[in-house]
């Protein structure tokens, strides 16, 4: 009968149910002992300058291995934000990326790291001052690390987190704002702050032939005499490449230009780059 099968339907709904919060817990006691059990590890997705196609940068993005599987970011994140392991955790994304960017500019000087953070990392009233000693211990730059942040992050405690921010900019670093235009208050954002970069969401890029575009033009008007960098997230066709570079966008990163990538492979693409790069200059001199 109908009300049979709605009591079948209901019973495999509640089973699946328990089975994803068994899960959950499950993931969120295992995500504590990840940093101890080095079962952490970061990729690095580049983010190309529009008109060189040259890679200007790199976010670290982090991945879990664990229990021969990898467990989605966006799976464990918020596990880790709601039990607090993302302060420990962040804080191991932050060495190693840093240490990484140390690594990358003694063969390629100019290039940048954008790291992730959570809000719950600026609970530590101490975040800013730990970062500044990472840079200064591998003798990295400020400038050189961007931090990315979403709007989330000012939801609460607003001011107290501005004024954090603003620590960050005072030292040196640059602060970029992720995935914009996906929160509620996105344009108070950037209008109470002054931030670097503004990283639009992926799902405007999705939608550039619909009505993606008028968020990207009135992104690009904001910007105007404010100064800031625009990068656009998630490109992944050539037409959205050649629609945001025409309509003025500096930087853009997605699939159709690298997926994240492991360290070696990062080194090999970048090595690739500096030799094409010099290509012109070995052929004079072998002429000559
Ligand atoms: P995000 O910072 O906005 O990073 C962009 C995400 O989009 C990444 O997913 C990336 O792999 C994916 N992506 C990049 N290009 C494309 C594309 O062309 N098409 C599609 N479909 N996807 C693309 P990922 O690595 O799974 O990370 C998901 C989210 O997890 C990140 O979003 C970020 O919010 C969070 N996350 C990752 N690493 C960290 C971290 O170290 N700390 C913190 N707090 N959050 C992190
Ligand atoms: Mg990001
Ligand atoms: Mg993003
Ligand atoms: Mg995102």
């Amino acid at each position: 009968s109908r009300k049979g099968t709605s009591n079948d339907d209901f019973v495999m709904f509640s089973d699946e149910l328990e089975q994803k919060i068994k899960r959950e817990i499950y993931l969120s006691k295992a995500i504590m002992q990840a940093v101890e059990k080095n079962q952490l590890r970061l990729v690095f997705q580049p983010i190309i300058q529009s008109n060189s196609g040259e890679i200007a940068s790199v976010e670290a993005l982090l991945r879990w291995d664990f229990e021969g599987a990898m467990v989605s970011p966006d799976t464990f994140i918020p596990l880790a934000q709601k039990n607090g392991a993302i302060k420990d955790i962040g804080y191991w994304v932050m060495n190693e990326a840093v240490q990484k960017l140390a690594q990358l500019q003694t063969h390629h000087g100019a290039i940048k790291m954008s790291v992730n953070v959570s809000v719950i990392q600026f609970e530590d009233i101490h975040f800013v001052d730990k970062v500044y000693d990472i840079v200064v211990q591998h003798n990295v730059s400020p400038s050189d690390l961007h931090i990315e942040i979403t709007e989330s992050v000012f939801s609460k405690n607003k001011l107290a987190l501005i004024s954090m921010v603003k620590a960050f900019q005072t030292l040196g670093f640059l602060i970029s704002i992720d995935d914009f235009g996906t929160g509620y208050s996105s344009l108070s954002v950037i209008q109470d702050l002054h931030v670097n970069i503004v990283k639009i969401d992926r799902s405007f890029v999705i939608n550039l032939h619909l009505k993606g575009i008028d968020i990207v033009k009135a992104v690009m008007v904001m910007s105007h005499g404010l100064n800031y960098r625009i990068v656009a997230e998630g490109v992944e066709t050539r037409q959205q490449a050649s629609t945001l570079t025409t309509l003025g966008i500096h930087y853009l990163q997605g699939y159709l230009f690298d997926k994240p990538l492991e360290f070696d492979v990062l080194l090999d693409r970048l090595m690739q780059q500096s030799n094409q790069q010099q290509a012109p200059t070995l052929l004079y001199s072998a002429n000559s």
